[in-house]
């Protein structure tokens, strides 16, 4: 429970108060997955090795994955879409939440790594 907090949060997943990115707007494209190299609140190490966030790619996957189902079931099916614009739609939202599903994965990638700590 604690660590879906952190993850829908993108807080620090070891004090769940410190944020995990720099920018709080994910469509500020010129930094958006700019992150500290420290949480500022509990210093805990958020580059924990270098290229650390290439294993999130692990994570950000299933979301896609989860996100074309639920948009399936909805676009095909309850509003019997056509293929063609389906796939078209299917590209555009996917391309859309891209900065968000990549900040999920990430947050997700480090609670696999860190876990929350009480305040001593
Ligand atoms: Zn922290």
């Amino acid at each position: 429970m604690s660590k879906l907090y952190s993850v829908l949060r993108l807080k620090c997943p070891r004090c769940h108060k410190g944020d995990l990115f720099v920018h709080k707007n994910p469509y500020s494209f010129k930094n958006a997955m700019q992150m500290p190299d420290r949480c500022p609140v509990c210093n805990q190490d958020f580059q924990i090795e270098p290229g650390f966030y290439i294993g999130a790619l692990w994570t950000s996957f299933p979301i896609v994955i989860f996100i074309m189902a639920i948009l399936s079931i909805v676009l095909l099916i309850y509003f019997k879409m056509d293929l063609n614009w389906f796939f078209v739609t299917i590209t555009a939202i996917l391309f859309l939440l891209q900065p968000i599903i990549i900040r999920l994965g990430r947050a997700i990638w480090i609670n696999v790594f860190v876990d929350f700590e009480k305040e001593k």
